[in-house]
């Protein structure tokens, strides 16, 4: 795993800047955000802090997401790694705001297939460690399925439950919705709403390097 990241490692050295959040009830926090690959990192304190405050407050981390939002497919897979990173994106970036709902960071940069963060891989490919997300098909295309296992079910619907009801029915409608484009058409959305994320940069064209675990 370790050599893989390297791999995908977008700078050679980040560059980080202290990026301070307040929560609407008050809650502050911070981590470190690169800036020219936007990586994320939280000082361990702060990642703490957080995990503290999520057990009583509505916060979802990325891993929540993930699940969530493949709980909510009612057991259709997800297409492909580009695809999960395009909703995922929506998501965040529409779905999130929209219904208020405090979420980390992943990160987000600018690569040739539109944004893109290996937050979310590591993430999935934590998942898959632990026996929560299963996956089958050519690796790294669309023909690669995700599910969630057994085990992933059960918490796949506490991520879900993270929602309030009202939530869970919106994230439930948005999913159908997506459901309905191709891979192609996801990105066309991304890329015609959110061009400063596909600038084509020298840095970024690197291949996507995931392992099957
Ligand atoms: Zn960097």
């Amino acid at each position: 795993m370790t050599s893989a990241k390297k791999k995908k490692e977008a700078c050679p050295c980040h560059e980080w800047t202290k990026e301070e959040r307040e929560l609407p009830d008050g809650f502050r926090y911070h981590y470190l955000q690169c800036n020219g690959c936007y990586r994320v990192e939280y000082p361990l304190a702060q990642a703490q802090r957080l995990m503290e405050y999520a057990k009583t407050h509505q916060f979802m981390f990325v891993s929540d997401w993930i699940l969530a939002w493949m709980y909510v497919g009612d057991g259709v897979p997800i297409s492909g790694i580009t695809a999960l990173q395009k909703q995922l994106f929506i998501i965040l970036n529409e779905f999130a705001v929209e219904n208020n709902i405090v979420s980390e960071n992943p990160g987000f940069r600018a690569y040739k297939f539109g944004p893109y963060t290996e937050t979310i891989d590591s993430q999935l490919e934590a998942l898959a460690v632990i026996g929560l997300v299963h996956s089958e098909g050519r690796l790294n295309t669309s023909a690669e399925r995700f599910c969630l296992t057994e085990n992933g079910m059960v918490s796949g619907k506490k991520a879900f439950e993270k929602l309030t009801p009202e939530q869970r029915d919106k994230l439930r409608d948005l999913r159908h919705d997506l459901q309905q484009f191709t891979v192609q058409g996801i990105m066309t959305y991304v890329y015609s709403h959110y061009p400063k994320y596909t600038e084509k940069s020298a840095v970024f064209e690197r291949t996507l390097h995931r392992r099957r675990c």
